[in-house]
This record gives structure tokens, sequence and C-alpha cells, in this order.
């Protein structure tokens, strides 16, 4: 598989250290508030990566941390904890804010059918670890104590930046962000590994440590967790490109002191999804969310459909109508699927290995999901047996993560439904997604009711009241079919 390394500028050949498991990391949100669907772009991404691993036949053991302290509103380790900031916003504890935005995170992966990683932990389960890193960079003159806190000496290094030249400017990032300067530090980007100061006395979380009662840093954190669970090397790390620096930066550099040699072979850097008015964030209070998108009748997976026509490394642009255009899309895929007769012919395994062949193709060159989805289309066009490329479909699906199969099985049962309900003289009430709802079948068969008793007036009223909860009712004959839109 050839994989673009942010390390190396390059794109190369992924070949793991041990070949019989793909070690591989990735940096989990800061649960302060709801993942974005930038965040989220991130993390189907890297879904798709793993999934294409699996795909291609390794064994992958990934590694997620949950941000849950010393995350502060800077990158460049000033402001305060952003976990502070969404306890104060909503009158909570830290700790309750962070279970309930981790499971909001994984609510919103599962409905994206982002698969949860093999380990998930959060920063604050190892505090231990961490410790035990500081400690042995204080000893061999990597870090240095200052004003409270614990720094590491960036000064220290041969090599600092991994992934860019970056020039001074662009470097200043606190400064941009309108945050005093920390003047502590020996070095412009050295960062803190341990606070035991901060501007923010009411910081709710300390531990003890040899430094003074206080909290790690947000970078030890990914090479803490990183180490306990996947040992002294990497394959493969991955995260949003603003991770790259200082996030990542500084992960090299305290691993690489600490260790006393290389540590990650592969950097994936996914680009971001941008608004038509600019970057997506969430400090800056206005982002969309997952259940956004469902609240105004989009199908999560229809998003998931929309990242995967782009590039990882080319940014995003959202927009609704881009986002109208994936639904129409996928919605036509899943009937074009649907009309395709299971278990009327037979698998041609020839057939079948050709049309995976050019699948396999688009993952290996770098994730091309867009040519992956148009090797999707390829196989609905093809000339072979229904039960062919519904082999085909099925395979596919377990990298790209569209529940092709099981939308088609509904999207059948429901037009079956709907053609029974044409032909009968019984009144009948469907579902368009194939669900049943009790309340909703129940209004709709009153206001049917009413027409008969020619109270239109109260069939009006009903329709009005499903369609202020957003439920359209269409009319059909015999019966009536509704959506939530
Ligand atoms: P956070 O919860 O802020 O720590 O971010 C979680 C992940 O989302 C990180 O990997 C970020 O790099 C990534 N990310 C942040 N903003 C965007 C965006 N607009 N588009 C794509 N990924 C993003
Ligand atoms: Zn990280």
């Amino acid at each position: 598989m050839i994989l673009y390394n942010s390390a190396t500028r390059q794109r190369e050949e992924f070949v793991p250290n041990n070949p019989d498991l793909v070690k591989m990391y990735t940096c989990g949100p800061t649960v302060y508030h709801f993942a974005h669907i930038g965040n989220l772009r991130s993390y189907i991404m890297e879904d798709i990566l793993e999934k294409s691993l699996r795909y291609a036949g390794y064994n992958v053991k990934r590694v997620m941390n949950i941000t849950d302290v010393g995350h502060l509103t800077s990158d460049a380790d000033e402001g305060e904890d952003k976990m502070l900031k969404g306890a104060r916003r909503e009158h909570k504890t830290v700790m309750e804010i962070a279970q309930f935005y981790t499971d909001a995170f994984f609510e919103d992966c599962r409905k994206l059918n982002i698969k949860r990683p093999d380990v998930v932990e959060p920063a604050t389960n190892c505090i231990d670890e961490y410790i035990k890193i500081i400690t042995k960079l204080m000893d061999t003159g990597y870090a240095y104590f200052a004003g409270g806190n614990v720094y590491f000496d960036t000064s220290k290094l041969e090599r600092y930046y991994i992934f860019n030249d970056f020039n001074e400017e662009d470097l200043a990032v606190g400064v941009r962000e309108g945050v005093e300067e920390d003047t502590n530090k020996r070095n412009k980007n050295d960062f803190v590994l341990w606070f035991t100061k901060s501007k923010f006395e009411d910081q709710a979380l300390k531990w003890d440590s040899p430094w003074g009662v206080g909290y790690p840093g947000w970078h030890i954190e990914c090479s803490g967790i990183s180490m306990k669970h996947l040992g002294e090397d990497l394959d493969i790390h991955c995260g949003g490109i603003d991770n790259a620096f200082p996030h990542h930066t500084n992960e090299i550099a305290q691993s690489e002191a600490y260790l006393g040699h290389h540590w990650c072979n592969h950097w994936m850097h996914v680009f971001h999804l941008n608004a038509a008015t600019g970057k997506m964030s969430k400090s800056s209070g206005e982002f969309l969310t997952v259940s956004l998108l469902e609240e105004k009748g989009y199908d999560p997976l229809a998003y998931r459909f929309f990242c995967l026509q782009g590039h990882y490394r080319k940014v995003l642009v959202f927009t609704w109508e881009n986002l109208d255009n994936a639904q129409s899309a996928y919605n036509k895929l899943i009937a074009k699927i649907a009309a395709l007769k299971p278990g009327s012919s037979k698998v041609v395994s020839e057939d079948f290995y050709a049309l995976k062949e050019k699948f396999t193709a688009a993952l290996n060159n770098d994730l091309n999901t867009s040519l992956a989805v148009t090797a999707l289309y390829d196989v609905l066009k093809a000339k072979t047996t229904d039960d062919t490329k519904l082999a085909a479909i099925d395979d596919f699906d377990r990298v790209l993560g569209l529940d092709l199969i099981d939308k088609a099985i509904e999207k059948r049962a429901a037009d079956a439904k709907a053609a029974a309900a044409a032909a009968s003289t019984e009144y009948a009430v469907i579902a368009e997604d194939g669900t049943d709802d009790a309340e909703i079948t129940a209004k709709i068969l009153a206001r049917r009711d009413a027409k008969k008793a020619k109270n239109f007036a109260e069939a009006d009223r009903i329709r009005d009241e499903l369609k202020n909860a957003g439920i359209e009712v269409t009319d059909i004959p015999n019966g009536a079919k509704w959506k939530r839109v």
C-alpha cells in the first residue's frame, strides 16, 4: 500500500515493523464540546485507513486517547484548560463534561460507521506514565523546571521541525490568538510537560508529582498513552493537519528524547473540512454536528459518502448544496443496489476478483477514496451476475462503511410494502426508511378517519401537526407514506 508520509513528505510503500501487527495511534477528541463534522472528517478518513489496512490483510491494533485534561485554549500551552471552560459553560464538573462528550463522540462515530479503536484511553488514566517519562527527561537534561512548570527544551534537539520548515512568525501561535507569551520558556517553542502554576488556580484535576501538585501538558499524553499500549515503536500515527504542529512535533521530540531512538515511521494527516466562510472550529462556538445534520433530515452516512468523494490530503469545502448532492447520490446508489436480485444467479469468481482489483488499487494509491467509489459504480455497470455485484458491493463496504447492503434490503422491504398496499384494499401506513412508529401510524390513521368523515379541517390539522414535527406525509393508493424531513 502506498501512503503519503508527512514526516518524509513522500509517497511511500507502507511497511510495518512487524508484518503480523500494525501499531496505529490516533489523536482523540478533546471532550469539552460536541465533535463538529470537521473533526469527524478526520476520524472518517482514519477509519478508512484502518479498514483499508485490515482489508489488505493486516492485523491492526489501534489506540486512541481521550483528552480530558491539559489541552489549553491555545495549542502553544497558554490560556485556560479547555475542559474547565466547558465545565464552566455548562455548570458541571470537568468529569461530568468529559463523560458526556466522550459518549456523544462515540455516538456520532456509531452513526458514521467509524469503528471504535481497540483501545480508548482517557488522558487522566495515565498520570504515572507521564511522570515516568518527564522524570527521565529531567534526568537527561531534555527538560527544565521554571516558574513552577516543567518544560521540554527544544534547543537540545538536533532537529525539532519534522513536518515543515516553519518560520518564527508561523510559530507564534499563542500570540496570534491573543494570549500572553510565557516568559518562563527558554526557547519560543519549548512546551509544558507538567503544569503546577497556571493563571487559572481553579484547575479542577490535579495530581501529586515530583515537581509539585499539578497536571500534565497536552502533548505528553499521546506519547504516554501510545507507549503504554503499543510499546517503544509505532507504525503509523494520525490526526488532523492542525495537529502536525505543534502537537505531533512535540510528541516526536519528547518520545525520541525519552526512548533514545526513532519512534514512529509513518505520519498521516487529514486536511481540514472548511465551511464556505473558512475553517470550522469548536472554539468559535458555531459549528455543525451530526445531530444537526440529522435534524435537517440528512442521513449521517450521506456525510460519510460526501467525505469519501474527496481526497484526505485536500481541503474539503462543506456547503449544504454539496451535502444535498451527496445525499441524493447516496439515495440513488441504494436504489440501484436494491434493484439487484439476490439469489438469482451465482457469484462468478473471475468477475468478482477483477472488480475487487480496481477497488484495491484505488485504496492502495494513497487511499484514493473517490476512485474507490468509482470502482463501486463500475460494479453496478459491469456485465456480470447480480450475485457477483452484490458480493463485490458487500466486500467493498467493509472499507467504505456505507451500510450499502442493509440499506438496500430496507429499501426493498419498503418498496414491497408500498406495492402490496397499492394492490390491496386495506389502508397501509408505510415509513419510507422501513422503520415503524406506532404514534405516527396512529396519527395518520386518525387523519384518514377524519377525511372519511369529511372533517377536512381536522385532517389538515393532523397533517400540519405531523409537518411541524418534521414528518412529511404523502398519500398513495390505499394508504400513506411518511418520512422525516
Ligand atoms: P480536537 O477535539 O480539537 O482535539 O480535534 C480532534 C481532531 O479533529 C484532531 O485530529 C484535529 O486535528 C481534527 N480537526 C480539527 N478541526 C478540523 C477540521 N476543520 N477538519 C478536519 N479535522 C479537524
Ligand atoms: Zn495527540
